[in-house]
């Protein structure tokens, strides 16, 4: 699952943006035809700000460009009334904290069915990574517990969690409210070279 950005991110998105300039894949983008397209990495994140590696994908900072850090954000969105603004996720990642599955699971049964299903889907890890011979050992879970989406614990944190983790007080709140950092496609922090579950000792 850490390393599938390529596979479940990127990729649709480039499908996406190929079919809206009205090039699908097979054939060339002619020459200066892209889009632009901003992504909302904030001050405080700023290395995971990352060009797209296509030529008719262009990436824009607008956060950045204006100096902002997450607080200038929120203070932003709180004197325009939207206070409780919920930072932007991919549905399935699997940083989210109980408190965001829970969203979810209560807010958007289709959506919930649709992550229990990947959730299943990535047990054995990636069909294309498996068949190129980077085969997952053990399995992959979404949820940090290790225990299907479906039964895990996601309405408290577990005794076995907190005990599992030795948890200080920013990493009890990290179980419960997910990272808070930013990330986007293209600094996933499910990749290599950024911190995965596995550095927490709880993924597969
Ligand atoms: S870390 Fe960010 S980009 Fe990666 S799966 Fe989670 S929300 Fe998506």
């Amino acid at each position: 699952m850490q390393r599938s950005t390529g596979e479940y991110k990127v990729k649709p998105i480039k499908k996406t943006v190929r079919e809206l300039l009205g090039h699908p894949y097979p054939p060339r983008i002619p020459k200066g035809v892209f889009v632009e397209q901003w992504v909302g990495i904030s001050t405080d994140e700023f290395h995971r700000a990352k060009d797209a590696d296509v030529k008719y994908m262009r990436n824009r900072h607008p956060l950045l460009d204006l100096d902002w850090s997450r607080t200038d954000c929120v203070r932003y969105l709180t004197s325009r009334g939207r206070a409780e603004t919920p930072k932007s996720s991919c549905l399935g990642c699997p940083f989210h904290g109980n408190a965001q599955w829970r969203h979810i699971r209560d807010t958007s049964p289709s959506e919930w069915a649709d992550v229990v299903e990947f959730d299943a889907a990535i047990r054995q890890g990636n069909a294309r990574a498996n068949a190129s011979g980077n085969r997952l050992l053990g399995e992959a879970f979404l949820h940090r517990s290790r225990v299907p989406l479906s039964q895990a614990p996601i309405d408290h944190v577990t005794a076995a969690e907190r005990a599992a983790l030795r948890l200080g007080e920013g990493e009890a709140d990290e179980l419960e409210n997910g990272v808070v950092d930013g990330c986007s496609p293209w600094a996933c922090r499910g990749d290599a070279d950024t911190p995965t579950q596995d550095d927490f000792g709880l993924a597969a």
